[in-house]
């Protein structure tokens, strides 16, 4: 699939041109960019059955754009862009995504002080040469350097949201590649390892297994290294080759032979914590483990080392899922048969955030409605930003009730359940967005600070504690407001919030949105502590994002987390006994 591909060149054209200020291709390009990658189409697929004109058909792409797409398509370059990024100074398109930095901006610091790299403006920073620049001075050196760490920071780990679905792409490519050769290898067990099987919100490698006899193991490579997306490889043996792909990321493959596979995937999954407890468990049970197998400490005999569970089993431990292997107790829980048999994705019976055309959403109520129908669940709360949401079409009174007069009416088309909601702001001082007699009328409100994240820990705590005591309020949504690699959560305190929560019987998010991830899990395990429930949300923007639901229950396994501790996997019948408005 080369839509994110796609989209990148469109996103990258976009920022050269805007530094050379051309004046509205820039925004027509990152549209285009943006429908491309949410298309949940395969587009070169769309190519090849309809043509140009099937590209056309796709809003926000017009002729010329449809022209580069096809180019590209066809011969993996579009002449224009290569022209472009000839004449554009090369580190321009690394300095756009500086936060703080637009083309002006970078002009600037072009003709003044010739900066043209992230390393040259690195040097100038600690140089102090933009303190007395004209637009810039004391304090945006202080921010920009601050944002190139941040940058640096999370381009060091691959979000999950990103890792996961291309680890999926070149998983089944290589299957693919594999089969279609004449001597078929079978590739049932290949899987993604370490933090990535863990569901980390930032993964640093993607890093993938096979199992393959030895003979068979460099037909595997052969395969992998001849992949249509691979744009360099690094590397290449019978037992691990290392590529690079087209979009920029690494991957390593590693093939092992059957009598090895489980304690490699146990292995590779980590986390190294997690590795060096149980490789002590190992020895004070007589045995060596290792990467190979387990064998016996005294003959070197192998005893295990074709599956993980065996292992485990062998060590005397109850299977541990791979999300719990943080060594944060679960071996000892695990020797004592006592792990959380944790939330699965067939337990979800509902969405409780999303939002329409209504406020900022792309999609409208019906597609969102029929989605999440064809999704399997029993019911799902619509919930467009409250009025002050300026910024994202927060919607009035009036057309809140508009959205409530279509709901009513959908409601007899379909069998899923709708509730009436919204994503209500919380406001500077803590009281909700709409007057109490709007509040009262809505079957699940979810509160979120959207604004004033500078406050200091005391007002801040103030205002979500003041929100949690009102009556009114059911979910607290994304609870600490950080965006990864973006925007650090606010300061709060999370113990005064949770034990406000816990006593008010509130609800608190766990948003999937894979930039927000929130609350991560060393929150949810201590909210847990406070007999807290929670519900994991999406957050829809798109009828794409329904499907995001993965991420945020991943960070609910690491959390700790049962069926029981999820209020979105009950049933409709007991749904009603958690957000009491549901009874009206
Ligand atoms: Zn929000
Ligand atoms: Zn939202």
């Amino acid at each position: 699939m080369k839509n994110r591909e796609i989209a990148e060149l469109f996103y990258e054209a976009a920022d050269i041109l805007e530094y050379q200020q051309v004046e509205w291709k820039p925004r027509a390009y990152r549209k285009a960019a943006q429908m491309i990658e949410n298309l949940g189409e395969d587009i070169e697929k769309i190519y090849a059955r309809e043509g140009k004109a099937g590209l056309t058909k796709i809003p926000g792409i017009g002729e010329s754009i449809a022209d580069h797409i096809s180019e590209y398509l066809e011969t993996n370059k579009v002449e224009k862009f290569e022209k472009l990024k000839e004449k554009a100074p090369s580190g321009t398109a690394e300095l756009m995504e500086i936060r703080g930095l637009g083309a002006k901006k970078i002009k600037k610091l072009s003709d003044t002080l010739g900066v043209r790299t992230l390393s040259d403006l690195k040097n100038a920073i600690i140089a102090h040469r933009l303190k007395r620049l004209e637009g810039f001075g004391e304090k945006s050196e202080k921010n920009l350097a601050r944002a190139i760490e941040q940058y640096e920071k999370s381009h060091a780990r691959l979000a999950l949201g990103k890792a996961l679905p291309l680890a999926d792409e070149v998983i089944s490519a290589l299957k693919a590649q594999c089969e279609s050769r004449t001597s078929k290898i079978d590739l049932s067990k290949i899987i993604y390892t370490g933090s990535l099987r863990r569901l980390k919100e930032t993964i640093g490698d993607i890093d993938i297994l096979a199992e393959a006899e030895k003979e068979e193991a460099l037909k595997v490579m052969d395969c992998f290294v001849s992949l249509p997306d691979v744009e360099q490889v690094i590397l290449k043996g019978s037992t691990k080759s290392s590529v690079i792909l087209r979009e920029g990321t690494a991957i390593d493959l590693r093939v092992v032979p059957p009598e090895s596979y489980g304690a490699a995937l146990q292995y590779f999954t980590g986390s190294k914590e997690h590795n060096i407890e149980l490789r002590n468990v190992a020895i004070k049970n007589g045995y060596k483990l290792s990467e190979y197998g387990l064998y016996l400490k005294e003959s070197g005999k192998q005893i295990a080392g074709s599956s993980e569970a065996e292992i485990y089993e062998r060590l005397g431990l109850a299977y541990i899922p791979p999300e719990l292997r943080e060594n944060r107790g679960e071996i000892k829980a695990a020797a004592r048969n006592a792990l959380p048999k944790l939330v699965e994705a067939g337990d979800l019976r509902g969405d409780l955030h999303m939002h329409t055309e209504y406020s900022e959403g792309k999609d409208s109520l019906k597609t969102m409605i029929e989605k999440a129908e064809t999704l399997g669940y029993e019911y799902i709360a619509v919930t467009d930003h409250s009025r002050s949401q300026k910024i994202a079409n927060g919607l009035e009174v009036e057309k809140l009730k508009a959205q409530w007069k279509e709901i009513d009416k959908l409601s007899k088309q379909f069998r899923i359940k709708i509730l009436k909601g919204s994503e209500v702001d919380i406001l500077k001082d803590g009281s909700l967005d709409y007057p109490a007699g709007i509040l009262k009328e809505l079957d699940v409100v979810v509160g979120a600070v959207h604004s004033g994240f500078a406050f200091p820990e005391r007002r801040m705590t103030e205002r979500i504690v003041t929100a949690l005591e009102n009556k009114y309020l059911d979910i607290l949504a994304h609870p600490s407001g950080r965006l990864l690699g973006k925007r650090e959560a606010y300061a709060v305190n999370f113990e005064k919030v949770f034990e406000v929560a816990a006593a008010n019987g509130k609800v608190i998010e766990i948003n999937s949105q894979p930039s927000r991830l929130d609350l991560n899990d060393d929150l949810i395990l201590r909210a847990k502590t406070f007999g807290l429930k929670f519900c994991i949300s999406t957050d829809s923007h798109t009828v794409s994002d329904l499907t995001s639901m993965r991420y945020g229950l991943g960070q609910a396994r690491r959390g700790w987390l049962e069926k029981e501790d999820v209020v979105n996997t009950y049933p409709y019948s007991r749904l009603k006994q958690v957000f009491k408005k549901l009874n009206a």
